[in-house]
């Protein structure tokens, strides 16, 4: 701060981030209470079949709408969550209503719908996650199949805990994705290593795919690769049809992104998907 400006730089500040909050530390006092404060809900983008334009899958992302201070983006709270843990409770609490929505939607007869959840790393780490995931299943009697767990190549640091639990969560039979794949530092020898469904390409290698050559380059060597090893590869960000044309043509299986459509309601996602 120039301290004679400090002033007008304050009044700036508040205009600007009038919906957000003022530091850190308040955030994760209130993201502290998001739950009992009931604050928290999900909303669901769909992943579209680009083979036969079919929708089955959904992931679901984590919505945070603060009493106080508005609605505020995963990109702010989802690293405060991470560094102070409270990751594991957020965590918990998703994968429990995602369940919870499986159940409904599987007694209802749609047994062919699979909703995907984003794992945090420490989440990931936890020695009880995979326990806690079968128990879940068990408690809402959902088929494994019916939920993918997408799990950054940032959770994968050390090599012999990562395959301990992904063994035991292919063991239970849910579906296990890679995501943002191609952002990580980690070496594509876990490819052959660990028990992976499905690969999601990161969107910064969608985006401009149409006009950067490097990056369809990039997205069509992923799309290869993951066919190469037998596994169904997803792309991220999709936002234009010659974007979706590309992707059919190097034959990627699924496809999500706003040209489909934005993450939206569990109200929205019936009345649309399953009229
Ligand atoms: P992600 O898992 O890679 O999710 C995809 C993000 O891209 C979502 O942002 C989604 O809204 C956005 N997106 C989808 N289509 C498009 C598109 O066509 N263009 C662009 N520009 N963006 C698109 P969102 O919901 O803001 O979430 C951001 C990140 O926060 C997620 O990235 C994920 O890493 C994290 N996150 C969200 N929900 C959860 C959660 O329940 N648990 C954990 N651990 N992380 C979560
Ligand atoms: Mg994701
Ligand atoms: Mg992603
Ligand atoms: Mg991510």
């Amino acid at each position: 701060y120039v301290k004679d400006r400090g002033r007008a730089h304050f009044r700036f500040f508040r205009e600007e981030m009038n919906h957000s909050f003022p530091n850190e530390a308040l955030m994760e006092s209130h993201l502290r209470r998001a739950i009992e404060m009931d604050e928290l809900y999900i909303h669901y983008q769909p992943q579209v079949n680009l083979k036969t334009g079919q929708i089955n899958s959904f992931e679901a992302l984590l919505r945070w709408d603060n009493k106080t201070f508005g609605f505020v983006p995963p990109s702010q709270f989802i690293p405060i969550a991470e560094e102070s843990g409270l990751i594991l409770q957020l965590g918990d609490w998703v994968l429990e209503k995602v369940c919870h929505q499986l159940q409904e939607w599987q007694q209802k007869g749609y047994h062919h719908m699979r909703i995907a959840v984003n794992i945090s790393p420490k989440q990931f780490k936890q020695e009880t996650f995979s326990f806690y995931v079968e128990s879940l299943l068990a408690q809402y009697q959902v088929s494994p199949e019916a939920l993918e767990v997408e799990i950054t190549e940032s959770a994968m640091t050390n090599m012999r805990e990562t395959l301990t639990v992904l063994n035991s969560l292919k063991k239970i039979g849910v579906v296990i994705s890679i995501d943002d794949f191609g952002t990580g530092y980690s070496s594509l020898s876990y490819l052959k290593r660990y028990p992976i469904d499905i690969i999601k390409i990161d969107q910064s290698f969608i985006r401009g795919i149409e006009t950067d050559e490097k990056n369809a380059a990039i997205a069509k060597t992923i799309i290869q690769l993951a066919q190469n090893l037998g596994m169904e590869v997803i792309a991220e960000g999709v936002e234009k049809l010659l974007q979706v044309d590309i992707l059919k043509e190097a034959n990627c299986h699924k496809a999500q992104g706003y040209y489909f459509s934005q993450p939206v309601s569990m109200n929205e996602v019936i009345a649309r998907y399953f009229a």
